[in-house]
C-alpha cells in the first residue's frame, strides 16, 4: 500500500478554490493539478486515498469541489458521494476516470455526481469545475431564496392569524358596550318622546338607528371573522344541504315566486354549516337582486379535474364586469340599503369559506342579464385534518 500523501491546506487566497482530491496515484494527482492551473484556477488541494482520510479532511476543511478517481484500490470514487450525503454536504463531485463507459457515466450522474472527465481529456476539467461551482452557487441562491420565501409565508400567515384574532376580539368585545348604548338610547327615546322638544326626539331617533346599525355591522364582522375558521371538514352531501337551504329560504322563495332547480350535486369535503352558508348566501342574493321577472335560479355542479365546479345562476339584475371583484370585499355593495337591504358581508363570507376549503369563487355577469356565481371545491380533502365522514345522508 502506498503511503498517503496529504498536502497541507493553505489558507485560500480570495478567488482561490479548495479542492479535495481522491486519488491514489501521485502522477495523476499532479496531472489534475496541472490541468486546473492551466485552466486559470488558483487553488489549494489536498489529496486523499481512503474513506477515513476523506472524512477527516472534509470536516477539517470546507472544500469547494471534490475531484475523485473512479477506481481506487481500496475504495471507489463514487463512495465519496455517500460520505457527502451522510454529512449533509452539497459539495459538487467530479469523477475522473481512465475509461468510463457511457452507461456507467450516466449511472454516476444519476446517483449524484456533478460531472465526469476522462483522464486523457483533462483539458476539459477546468470547464467542468467552473460549471460545477456555478451550479452550486445557483443552487445555494435558490435554497436561500426558498428559505426567505418560506419565512415570509410563515410571517404572513402569523400576521393574518393575528389580524383575524384581533377582528374577532374587537367585534366580540365591542358588542357588550354597544348593547348598553343601544338599550339606553332606546329607553331614552321611549321615556322622553314628546317631553323634550322636536329636535331632541329626532336626535334620539338618529342615535338609536346608529346604535342598531352598528350592532348589525359588528355582528356581521364577527360572522366574517368566524367564517372559514373551522377545520371540521367532513364529507358533505350537497344535495342534502340544498334541501336544507331551500327550507330555510322557503318564505323568501314563496314571497318572490322564485323557482329554484338543482341537478345532481356531489359530496364535497367541507365544514357542513359553512357550505350551507355559501349556498344560502348565493341563493338568497339571487332572490334579493331579482329583476322584474320572478327569479329563476339554477344550481349545478360538474367535475373539473381535481375540483367540483359549482354554478349558481339567476335571471336577476346582473352585475357590471368592473364590479366583479370588489363585490367580494367586506362591506362592498353596489346599491343603497333603501334599494336592497344588506350590509355587503355575504359574498365576503362566501369567499373566505371557499378559499379556506382550497377553492375559488368568482362571478360572470352583465347588467340586466342575470348573474352566474361560480365556485370550486376540491374533490379530495384539502387540509391535513381529516375527520371521519359524517352521516350526511341523501
Ligand atoms: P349584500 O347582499 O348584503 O349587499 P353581498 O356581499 O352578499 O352583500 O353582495 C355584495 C353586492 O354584490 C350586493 O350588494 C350586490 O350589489 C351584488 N350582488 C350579489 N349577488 C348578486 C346577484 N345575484 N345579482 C346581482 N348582484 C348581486
Amino acid at each position: 500500500m502506498t503511503e498517503t500523501k496529504v498536502e497541507s491546506w493553505l489558507t485560500p487566497r480570495p478567488n482561490e478554490i479548495r479542492v479535495l482530491h481522491v486519488e491514489d496515484n501521485e502522477m495523476d494527482a499532479e496531472l489534475v493539478a496541472q490541468a486546473l492551473r492551466k485552466g486559470g484556477f488558483s487553488f489549494t488541494a489536498v489529496v486523499v486515498q481512503t474513506e477515513a482520510e476523506f472524512e477527516r479532511e472534509l470536516r477539517l476543511q470546507n472544500p469547494d469541489v471534490v475531484i475523485a478517481d473512479y477506481n481506487l484500490p481500496q475504495w471507489k470514487g463514487m463512495d465519496a458521494l455517500d460520505v457527502l450525503r451522510r454529512e449533509g454536504l452539497e459539495i459538487p463531485l467530479i469523477l475522473v476516470s481512465g475509461a468510463l463507459g457511457d452507461v456507467t457515466a450516466v449511472e454516476c450522474i444519476k446517483r449524484g455526481a456533478t460531472d465526469y472527465v476522462l483522464k486523457d481529456g483533462l483539458a476539459r476539467l477546468p470547464e467542468a469545475v467552473r460549471r460545477a461551482l456555478e451550479g452550486e452557487r445557483l443552487l445555494r441562491m435558490r435554497r436561500q431564496a426558498e428559505a426567505e420565501l418560506a419565512g415570509k409565508v410563515k410571517e404572513l400567515a402569523r400576521s393574518n392569524a393575528e389580524l383575524e384574532q384581533f377582528a374577532y376580539i374587537a367585534s366580540h368585545d365591542l358588542q357588550e358596550p354597544l348593547r348598553m348604548v343601544a338599550a339606553y338610547t332606546q329607553l331614552l327615546g321611549e321615556r322622553y318622546r314628546g317631553r323634550l322638544d322636536e329636535d331632541a326626539d329626532k336626535f334620539i331617533g338618529y342615535a338609536c338607528e346608529g346604535a342598531l346599525r352598528m350592532q348589525t355591522l359588528i355582528q356581521d364582522l364577527l360572522a366574517f371573522s368566524r367564517a372559514g375558521r373551522s377545520d371540521a371538514c367532513v364529507r358533505v352531501d350537497c344535495k342534502t344541504v340544498m334541501n336544507e337551504v331551500l327550507l330555510s329560504l322557503g318564505p323568501a322563495i314563496k314571497e318572490s315566486g322564485a323557482t329554484v332547480t338543482f341537478t345532481e350535486l356531489p359530496e364535497v369535503w367541507a365544514d357542513r354549516s359553512q357550505i350551507t352558508q355559501v349556498l344560502q348566501n348565493l341563493i338568497g342574493n339571487a332572490i334579493k337582486f331579482r329583476g322584474k321577472e320572478a327569479p329563476v335560479i339554477s344550481v349545478q355542479a360538474e367535475k373539473e379535474g381535481e375540483h367540483w365546479l359549482f354554478n349558481v345562476s339567476d335571471n336577476g339584475i346582473g352585475i357590471s364586469p368592473e364590479h366583479a371583484e370588489n363585490i367580494f370585499v367586506v362591506f362592498q355593495r353596489l346599491h343603497t340599503r333603501t334599494e336592497y337591504a344588506g350590509n355587503g358581508i355575504g359574498l365576503a363570507i362566501c369567499k373566505k369559506i371557499v378559499e379556506h376549503c382550497g377553492g375559488k369563487i368568482w362571478v360572470e355577469a352583465q347588467p340586466d342579464h342575470g348573474s352566474v356565481f361560480k365556485f370550486t371545491l376540491p374533490c379530495e380533502h384539502h387540509g391535513e385534518k381529516r375527520v371521519a365522514a359524517a352521516g350526511a345522508g341523501g
